[in-house]
């Protein structure tokens, strides 16, 4: 009979819990998984436990049993530290793997603490999530027709692509690959560009004196556009500080286009406003 894949989940939050929950329901096709799970803060693998996530808490990384993939689930700030911890291993796993939002850094703090870039190591990045956060919010759903982005490296085994491809398919991802710099790029567009605003905004008119009454009487608008500012700050900390070049570079586009619509309002230029308006409506009835 084949011996399970052993997987051992490191931060046991939002994605690494629900990745856990998604992996141990589903198994790998016709093989068992089993499920181990470190986190730093006491309690919570024994949680993971409680909750179905794992089928084993891990308190001393230093003390593991035989492991063949490890998913990296912490803030992209805390995966160096972590490489630290389970450098041990490292020499002997089928996959290294990580969910950071960003890639560029998760790539460079690797090879700061490696020296080398190991061939089992796949980074990638599940584009699914939501603005709660911790174990008690792990859904076993929550990747379930989302997209997976692989960045494999030149470094990086096929073999290693194949079966991280195959842990997410089996959890209903569809899984990409792009490289990391695309990767930091878009996602600097698509995901912390409007984080950004969306912090920002909410922030600016939460330190109005009425704020009260401006929340009371947001509507649609507001509340779609303002929910994701009750995301994790450290973790979005973490994005900006290291995807500081793409999120620049996009900020200041859109910083100069949002300039030009202030003076198209401040001089009444109605036909500018809706030349950018009739071109945003068309892109965004067209993207699905
Ligand atoms: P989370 O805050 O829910 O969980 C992170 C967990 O990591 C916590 O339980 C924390 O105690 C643990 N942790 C932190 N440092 C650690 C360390 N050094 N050793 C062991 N455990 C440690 O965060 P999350 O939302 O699950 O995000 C985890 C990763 O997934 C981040 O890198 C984030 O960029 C990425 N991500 C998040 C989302 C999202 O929507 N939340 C989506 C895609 C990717």
């Amino acid at each position: 009979m084949t011996e399970p894949l052993n997987i051992l989940i490191i931060g046991l939050g939002l994605i690494g819990a629900s990745f856990g929950k998604a992996i141990r329901a589903q198994g790998l096709n016709d093989r068992s998984v089993f499920v181990l799970g470190h986190d730093r803060s006491l309690g919570v693998a024994d949680q993971a436990v409680a909750l179905g996530v794992l089928d084993q808490a891990v308190t001393d990384l230093a003390d593991l049993p035989r492991v063949d993939v490890v998913v990296l689930a912490v803030p992209v700030m805390a995966i160096g530290d972590v490489i630290d911890d389970i450098k041990p291993l490292i020499g002997s796993l089928q996959v290294l793997t990580d969910v950071g939002s960003v890639k560029g850094e998760v790539v460079r703090a690797v090879r700061a603490r490696l020296g080398i870039l190991p061939g089992c190591f796949v980074p990638g990045h599940p584009i699914a999530g939501a603005e709660q956060s911790g174990v008690a919010a792990a859904r076993a759903d929550l990747f379930d027709r989302h997209m997976h982005i692989l960045t494999p490296l030149p470094e990086s085994d096929p073999a290693a692509v194949q079966l991280i491809t195959q842990l997410w398919q089996a959890i209903g991802a569809d899984v990409v690959e792009m490289s990391v710099e695309r990767h930091d790029e878009v996602l600097a567009a698509t995901s912390h560009l409007p984080h950004l605003l969306a912090f920002s905004l909410v922030d600016t008119l939460a330190r109005e004196s009425d704020n009260r009454e401006i929340f009371k009487y947001a509507a649609g608008g507001f509340r779609d556009f303002s929910r994701i500012a009750a995301s994790d700050p450290t973790m979005w900390h973490d994005i900006f500080l290291t995807n500081k070049d793409a999120t620049l570079s996009v900020l200041r586009r859109f910083q100069a286009d949002l300039t030009m619509l202030e003076q198209a309002i401040e001089q009444g230029d109605g036909d500018l406003l809706h030349t950018v308006f009739t071109r945003a409506k068309s892109a965004r009835d067209h993207f699905t």
